[in-house]
């Protein structure tokens, strides 16, 4: 099996959040072939780990898609692009963590470790799965892999804090019942107040906003989606802390909801797995200069796990039925992660032999 008819296998199997059965029941079959164990955890990721005691490394790849069960999973060429739902993100990393670590275990590697293809990374898992195979594991570092994202190694995790608030109120006739309480005016004051806490660092965005009945009405009802992203959990614990805080005027009642929770957090940058990874990355001739983004890393960090995100190929339009990668850009991202892991685990530092990917 070739690095490119997995990936398109791996794609081709319907994996919406909280419905990876059937990938992960494919990647099963498909790891039969391999060496190392395999095993499913209570969270419903497939752990496949070698070795003895605690993991140097992590990898996690997630398994999951945006994509709704019955999206028509169709795939093309188009040069040396291929194209369709969830190629990138994140077949080309499921394959690619197959394709390198099968090599690595093959070439008997040094210490123990363990891939973990999670479940629940996408929409509102809430990184279900990675949190549950970082607090099983407890690996000494963790690794989330991602389809696209070649060009960076992800060294800060971005968090977020989801919520939905809903005011109700008396509400009445727009004249007669002048005065009384009005959810919607209500709901603005709360929300000019959380858009207040907003900064580049940690902005906070209204996303959807809707309720009332007519414009001679006073609304009884209004809510609002709100979200606030971060990489640094101070900033997410405060908007916790003024979303819990949100007192509602005399005649309204305002409830909270919240809708997801990413913990963010950064990798130390004297740690052992930045200087390694970051090495690896600027031997391929890759961009320097770390990036920010938010992954199964996240959960790992939360944990106090050192962790950070490499990605395996270039492409654009994740998330859409479009999305596209350069497969001439795989080799560098199994280039780079074969180096990461070969030095993670204590094996033989192979040199990378992969040709840089060329300019951006
Ligand atoms: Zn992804």
């Amino acid at each position: 099996m070739t690095l490119v008819d997995d990936l398109v296998a791996i794609a081709s199997v319907p994996a919406p959040t909280f419905a990876e059965e059937a990938r992960i029941a494919w990647l099963e079959a498909r790891l039969a072939e391999l060496p190392g164990r395999r095993r499913r955890d209570a969270a419903g990721n497939l752990i496949w780990e070698w070795g003895e005691g605690r993991p140097r490394v992590l990898l996690a790849a997630h398994v999951d898609t945006v994509f709704p069960a019955d999206t028509e999973l169709r795939f093309e060429r188009d040069g040396s692009d291929l194209v369709g739902p969830g190629v990138g993100d994140n077949a080309a990393a499921v394959a690619v963590a197959i394709d390198v670590v099968g090599d690595l275990l093959r070439e008997a590697l040094g210490g123990p470790g363990a891939v973990a293809f999670t479940v629940g990374e996408e929409g509102l898992g809430n990184l279900c799965g990675a949190t549950a195979a970082c607090a099983e594991l407890r690996p000494e570092a963790f690794i989330a892999l991602e389809g696209h994202m070649l060009d960076r190694v992800y060294v800060d995790s971005v968090g977020s804090l989801r919520a939905r608030i809903t005011v109700t109120a008396p509400g009445g006739h727009s004249w007669e019942d002048r005065g009384a309480p009005s959810a919607i005016h209500e709901i603005f004051r709360l929300a000019a107040g959380l858009l207040e806490l907003g900064t580049e660092a940690a902005p906070v965005n209204v996303g959807t906003v809707a309720g009332g009945r007519s414009v001679n009405t006073i609304a009884d009802r209004a809510e609002l989606v709100v979200e606030r992203r971060a990489i640094d959990q101070a900033e997410l614990d405060a908007f916790a802390a003024a979303l819990e805080a949100l007192a509602p005027s005399p005649g309204c009642e305002v409830e909270v909801e919240l809708l997801g929770r990413r913990p963010g957090g950064s990798l130390d940058r004297d740690s052992e797995l930045y200087r390694i990874a970051t090495e690896a990355h600027a031997g391929l001739g890759l961009a320097p200069e770390p990036g920010a983004a938010s992954t199964d890393a996240n959960a790992a960090c939360a944990l106090g796990v050192p962790a950070l995100c490499l990605g395996v190929s270039r492409g654009s339009g994740m998330h859409s039925l479009g999305e596209r990668i350069d497969l001439d850009t795989l080799p560098t991202g199994v280039a780079q992660l074969r180096a990461v892991l070969s030095r993670l685990l204590g094996a033989t530092d192979t040199p990378t032999t992969a040709a840089p990917a060329g300019g951006r």
